[in-house]
């Protein structure tokens, strides 16, 4: 077989996976009379990491924004850290920010620094001091590799960089769960690595991230679970190591031949 030397997936390294954290009982969503996500189960556990993968259109963008109640849905049931997600509110606020978000697109404020970008959130949403917002962002900023640049405004970076920033962004909330929606999709090739390795670097840490994806590579070495979506159903939830080298649907198979 020769995959008895593959290393441990990076996020086991630094800790076991703890208890429930988020968890998806029979979420049904709808756009119109389209079925986006049937009776979709997902139970994500602390520390772990969940990679999502499957064709477009199959729901995995939506799954994403259900989770912070970006979307509403029609029936079913979410809890972060065992609260319900409530429809709007105060407490949604507050449950959101449990809930960091990285998307393809940076989506930085393009009239603010890349330092404004990242203690903004932090001073307006959760009332830090500025002093303290500023030096949490440093060293967020030197975390992701992007320290010197904390001046300098969104366009003047590399979309690498951008994205870096983005993820240092939603970071700075202190987020229990990051979720990320195909953040290397917008990128030029030279850049994905740099953003890559900033994610596995936060899954070693023993951050819970949902990770939706077409990084095959990052799947097999970061992922605890692949998770296969089409049609808005969970077709297949393995290990990287089950799901690709013995996938168990005709989808799965039909999905992974196409990538080679
Ligand atoms: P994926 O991220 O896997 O490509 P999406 O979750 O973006 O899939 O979309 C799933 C399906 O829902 C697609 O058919 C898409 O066209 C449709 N869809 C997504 N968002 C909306 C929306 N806001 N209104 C109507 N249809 C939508
Ligand atoms: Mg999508």
């Amino acid at each position: 077989r020769g995959d008895e030397t593959a290393p441990a997936p990076a996020s086991q390294a630094a800790s076991t996976l703890g208890a429930p954290l988020v968890r998806l009982t029979d979420v049904n969503k709808h756009f119109g009379d389209l079925h986006v996500l049937r009776d979709i189960n997902l139970t994500v556990r602390r520390g772990e990491v969940v990679v999502v993968i499957g064709p477009s259109g199959s729901g995995k963008s939506t799954l994403c924004r259900t989770i912070n109640r970006l979307e509403p849905i029609d029936s079913g049931s979410i809890t972060i850290d065992g609260k319900e997600l409530p429809e709007e509110g105060k407490d949604l606020a507050r449950l959101r920010a449990d809930v960091g978000m990285v998307f393809q697109s940076f989506n930085l404020f393009a009239h603010k620094t890349i330092l404004e970008n990242v203690t903004l959130g932090p001073v307006k949403a959760k009332g830090i001091r500025s002093a303290e917002a500023k030096q949490r962002a440093m060293d967020l900023l030197e975390r992701v590799g992007v320290a010197n640049q904390a001046a300098k405004h969104p366009a003047q970076l590399s979309g690498g960089q951008q994205q870096r920033v983005a993820i240092a962004r939603a970071l700075a909330m202190q987020p229990k769960v990051m979720l990320f929606d195909e953040p290397t999709s917008a990128l030029d090739p030279e850049m994905i690595t740099e953003v890559l390795d900033v994610m596995t670097a936060l899954a070693r840490d023993g951050m819970t991230m949902v990770v939706v994806t077409h990084e095959m590579g990052f799947a097999r070495k970061a992922a605890d679970r692949v998770i296969f979506m089409d049609a808005g159903v969970i077709v297949e939830e393995a290990s990287p190591e089950e799901f690709f080298n013995n996938p168990t649907s005709d989808r799965a198979k039909d999905f992974l031949s196409k990538l080679l």
